[in-house]
């Protein structure tokens, strides 16, 4: 087998070819190990902000592997194992059912059978299920489902070929027979839902680096045949956060206790004051928390004086934009911080500027160019056959598996990447009055009734707050054009771009101010990373330039009238005139799923008025003006 890993960017260790993503790597194919297979010397990487939100102690990063034989002995990093292990030759299409001890290294599986030594193909279908399995199908039982005959029942031998047959089409066509008995069966309607349980292939139950004899879970779900490749097989979750300058109040030694604090031994330290096991739990967690014993002892000692004196796990930290917009939102610079550089900036509109720019600058109350962002991306873990809809079990969607498939993750593979950025911040008080709109405030209602509806609900909330406002749709509609423009204007590729929208709404009589805002960024995924370009294009008079270009062509989708008149055609569509061809991004660049998007809350349309339509109109105005010039 080749080192998967050195042919792996680090960015990609947390998507796609994170824990349970499959690798697909000239003609062999490959899952990444859960990370019990990594070694305790990958990389740490900080995020106490982020580590807070998510509960764990810390957060590693895959080491990068120098080239040279002496690397491929360190075993650090992910673990990458053959799968599916059913293989076919070919040529002469045997089928043969791959054992990790046969792996030789630098070496693709080849065939036995045949003198030039083929390279054996991974079968295209594999079986998932809702609770987040994975395994081969078993093509053995497969093959002799529809056995005839008492030698076709009684085969013992099942020696597999996966032949095609020329006169008929698509998957009548692939059959996989046993070269003994003679009994086979094609793949026709392998993909229809409970095929695999009317033909005896239960779940196994188990991840494909686990054991089937040992790891085994008993999954009660109905397996499912997907093509390796599908877009379902795979729904990584990962979170993400901005460094930030330590908010006022939270010093570094609190960070320290909240680790402490927030270790799974924790409680049971803590209730085990004076007991024989205390001293060893008190060594754990300050091994894995990096502080000195006598830290851990202290916070016990603070602990008992008074547990007012702790800090707690405030809602700032489940919801990271609360004091990333507070960083933002900052009127001074700070340029003397390595992972966190930032600039106040303008649009630098003149008075005599055009009626459409002034109309620009006041509808935006900040531009802050960000020359150095640090952001730190964890993988928590995934889902298969659907996507996840939130922790509850009983609730439809595919059941979240741990990076750690033993036991709840003490850490989390993540990565941290550098990068430059631009943040706008609109006007509060037009946009209050333009959310006070009963017609804005109708439209955006039925949006929210599709979104309550949908099985996302629970993880749009979590960015949306607990009611969707208008400003969260147009805010996130504007960072997709504006990452659109972006790219286009600077030359950067879109996928490499990405967007925070804040625009929480908090419960009424909240201590935090209201956001509304968009941070359009680069993870360029190592320490140098950065360019310049997004720098530049947030200068003036550049950005005001893209904002007036991207309102322009935001008015304007190749779909239309389809796109515009859109009104959420499937559960799953929570956007409204919002498509591929006008609105929609990689998946990398959005943080909300590229759900809850619509044009026409940004520019507006005969029935509701955008929260830009002003700005829009007077772009009109002015082309017109100037085409009637004599
Ligand atoms: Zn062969
Ligand atoms: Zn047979
Ligand atoms: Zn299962
Ligand atoms: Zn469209
Ligand atoms: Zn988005």
């Amino acid at each position: 087998m080749k080192d998967i890993r050195r042919k792996v960017r680090r960015s990609q260790t947390i998507v796609p070819f994170g824990v349970g993503g499959i690798v697909d790597l000239r003609g062999e194919s490959f899952v990444a190990a859960d990370i019990r297979s990594w070694a305790a010397a990958a990389e740490r990487v900080e995020s106490p902000r982020l580590a807070r939100k998510l509960r764990v102690t810390g957060f590693r990063s895959a080491p990068v592997i120098p080239s040279g034989k002496a690397a491929y002995t360190t075993r650090v990093g992910p673990l990458y194992v053959r799968f599916p292990k059913w293989l076919f030759c070919p040529h002469c299409r045997e089928m043969q059912l791959w054992r990790p001890d046969r792996e030789l290294r630098d070496k693709q599986p080849a065939c036995r059978r045949c003198a030039a030594k083929p390279q054996l193909a991974p079968m295209r279908f594999i079986q998932v299920c809702r609770a987040g399995h994975m395994a081969d199908i078993d093509w053995r039982r497969w093959a002799h489902s529809r056995s005839e005959g008492h030698a076709q029942r009684q085969c013992q031998i099942r020696r597999l070929r996966f032949v095609t047959t020329p006169e008929s089409f698509g998957l009548e066509a692939l059959r996989v027979v046993c070269a003994v008995c003679r009994a086979g069966r094609n793949l026709a309607g392998i993909s229809q839902k409970n095929i695999l349980k009317q033909t005896g292939l239960p779940c196994p139950g188990t991840h494909p680096w686990q054991s089937e004899t040992d790891e085994a879970d008993t999954c009660e779900e109905t397996p499912q045949a997907v093509q390796r490749g599908a877009s379902n097989v795979y729904f990584p979750i990962t979170h993400s956060a901005i460094d930030i300058p330590a908010p006022a109040g939270l010093s570094e030694d609190d960070e320290l206790t909240q680790r402490v604090v927030n270790h799974f031994l924790w409680p049971n330290f803590n209730s085990a004051n004076g007991s024989p096991i205390s001293d060893s739990l008190k060594e754990v967690i300050a091994d894995q928390c990096d502080v000195p014993k006598e830290f851990v002892e202290n916070v016990r000692r603070r602990h008992a004086d008074g547990a007012a004196s702790m800090p707690s796990a405030a809602d700032s930290d489940n919801d990271l934009s609360i004091a990333e917009w507070a960083a933002f939102s900052l009127p001074e610079s700070v340029m003397d911080s390595e992972t966190f550089s930032v600039r106040r900036s303008h649009l630098g509109i003149d008075p005599d500027d055009l009626g459409s720019m002034q109309e620009l600058d006041a509808s935006i109350s900040a531009v802050v160019i960000a020359d150095r962002v640090r952001e730190v991306r964890a993988l928590e873990g995934f889902s298969r056959y659907e996507p996840s809809s939130g922790d509850d079990e009983e609730s439809e969607g595919g059941r979240v598996v741990s990076v750690n498939t033993q036991s709840r993750a003490q850490w989390l593979p993540a990565v941290e990447t550098y990068g430059e950025g631009i943040f706008i911040a609109v006007d509060e008080e037009r946009l209050s009055t333009w959310e006070r709109l009963q017609s804005v405030r109708n439209w955006t209602r039925r949006i929210e009734r599709d979104l309550n509806a949908s099985y996302k609900a629970d993880r749009l909330r979590e960015k949306s707050g607990p009611h969707l406002l208008p400003r969260f749709v147009m805010l996130h509609t504007l960072a997709h054009h504006f990452i659109r423009q972006l790219s286009y204007d600077s030359g950067y590729n879109a996928a490499s771009l990405r967007e925070r929208v804040y625009a929480q709404s908090h419960a009424p009589g909240s201590e935090f101010p209201p956001q509304a805002g968009v941070f359009i960024y680069t993870a360029a995924g190592d320490a140098e990373g950065t360019l310049g370009g997004l720098v530049r294009q947030g200068q003036p008079p550049n950005l005001a330039e893209t904002l007036i270009r991207l309102l322009e062509s935001a008015q304007w989708c190749s779909q239309d009238p389809l796109c515009a008149d859109s009104t959420g055609r499937s559960l799953a569509n929570l956007n409204r005139a919002a498509c591929h061809a006008c609105t929609l991004l990689p998946e990398t660049c959005c943080e909300i799923d590229n759900s809850l998007l619509d044009r026409t809350l940004l520019i507006g349309d005969g029935d509701v008025p955008g929260f830009f339509r002003r700005v829009v109109q007077a772009a009109l105005q002015e082309s017109a003006g100037a085409v009637d010039l004599p």
